[in-house]
């Protein structure tokens, strides 16, 4: 049984993989039946903000020794900075720091509020 860590990675990573092969290829090669409702849910959300790739980047950067001290928890490290909408921007959970769009694709992942 994996621990809570790995598991956690394992999540992002089949996510990523399932986001980028629909983006990219048209492809669904899995996709939780509860992702709509999740997405629903998120984008009801207070805890969400928009970020490009960039953004969401340097903000990570800048706290990669808190990442470090905590084990790559992401939950540790200071809430994103709160945006609308905008050019190739994507809808991230400022807690657990989650592309959204990837996070509710994954069947056994969860919300950190228990939303969903
Ligand atoms: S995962 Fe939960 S806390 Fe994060 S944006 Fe979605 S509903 Fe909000």
């Amino acid at each position: 049984m994996a621990c809570k860590k790995c598991r956690k990675i394992q999540q992002i990573i089949l996510g990523n993989i399932s986001y980028i092969t629909e983006e990219l290829f048209d492809v669904q090669i899995f996709k939780s039946p509860e992702f709509q409702k999740r997405m629903d849910i998120c984008l009801k959300c207070s805890s969400t903000t928009w970020m490009t790739k960039f953004e969401f980047l340097a903000h990570i950067h800048k706290y990669t020794i808190t990442l470090f001290k905590n084990l790559g928890d992401f939950e540790k490290i200071p809430s994103l900075p709160k945006q609308g909408p905008g050019k190739n921007r994507k809808l991230i959970c400022m807690i657990c720091k989650c592309p959204i769009q990837s996070k509710a694709r994954v069947n056994d992942s969860h919300c950190s509020l228990n939303k969903w």
